[in-house]
């Protein structure tokens, strides 16, 4: 099942704070309200895919603003060209939601599916959209690895590990760039640092860094058994 048939997602109004941040939200220079999403982003991708990446949650002028996941801002035109040097997509540029970008082996989303203010969704706002991600990974289900961008994406997940009882404690799995964990149960899973523009103007991530992890979760993916 891809995003966009997650039952209720499209229409999911329970975070009111999210739905009063876009419903603010002004447009960039040029552009009118209209041009934006302005609701929840589904993930997309292979339906077949054996790898699910996770970010945080839309970029206010990126997948606010075309609906598809890293569509359009800084975060993406840093990765989609690299996914496409590593061969999971055919082409290198993410412009709109119609622009053919077809993914290979490989599923996006996000762990909040709508704009946060400031990029910092409350514990309560991953809480309530963390059965979206739930139905989007269990809908892949030849899935092997789950890479997880950023802290935030990666300590939702942990918390639905824990409530689905794929692990014990989610202080036993500490985050750090490049770190791989094999929960109980559950595909094999990888943290590293986000694609932001500010992880990239500061040096925390870099193209050498991403294409590495890039690689990692490929050989997990062909290494893990059926
Ligand atoms: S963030 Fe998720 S749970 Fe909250 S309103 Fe958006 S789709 Fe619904």
């Amino acid at each position: 099942m891809l995003g966009d048939k997650v039952p209720g997602l499209l229409q999911c109004r329970q975070c009111p704070r999210l739905v009063r941040h876009m419903a603010a939200l002004p447009p960039r220079k040029g552009l009118s309200r209209k041009q934006y999403w302005n609701a929840p982003v589904p993930g997309f991708g292979d339906p077949q895919a054996r790898i699910c990446l996770v970010g945080l949650a839309p970029g206010a002028h990126g997948a606010n603003r075309t609906g598809r996941p890293f569509t359009g801002d800084g975060a993406g035109d840093f990765m989609y060209p690299l996914l496409h040097r590593a061969g999971f997509s055919n082409r290198a540029e993410a412009v709109h939601a119609a622009d053919g970008l077809a993914l290979r082996d490989l599923y996006i989303t996000n762990a909040v599916k709508c704009l946060p203010p400031d990029n910092r969704p409350a514990l309560e706002e991953f809480a309530n959209c963390s059965p979206f991600l739930s139905v989007e990974l269990a809908s892949l289900q030849r899935l092997k690895v789950v890479l997880l961008l950023g802290q935030g994406a990666f300590s939702s997940y942990l918390r639905l590990l824990k409530g689905q009882g794929c692990i014990e404690r989610v202080g036993a799995y500490p985050f750090s760039h490049g770190v791989v964990y094999r929960p109980q149960r559950g595909p094999v899973f990888v943290a590293s640092y986000h694609t932001s523009r500010y992880n990239l103007q500061t040096g925390r991530i870099d193209e050498t860094m991403f294409l590495k992890v890039l690689q990692t979760v490929h050989s997990l993916a062909g290494a893990e058994n059926d």
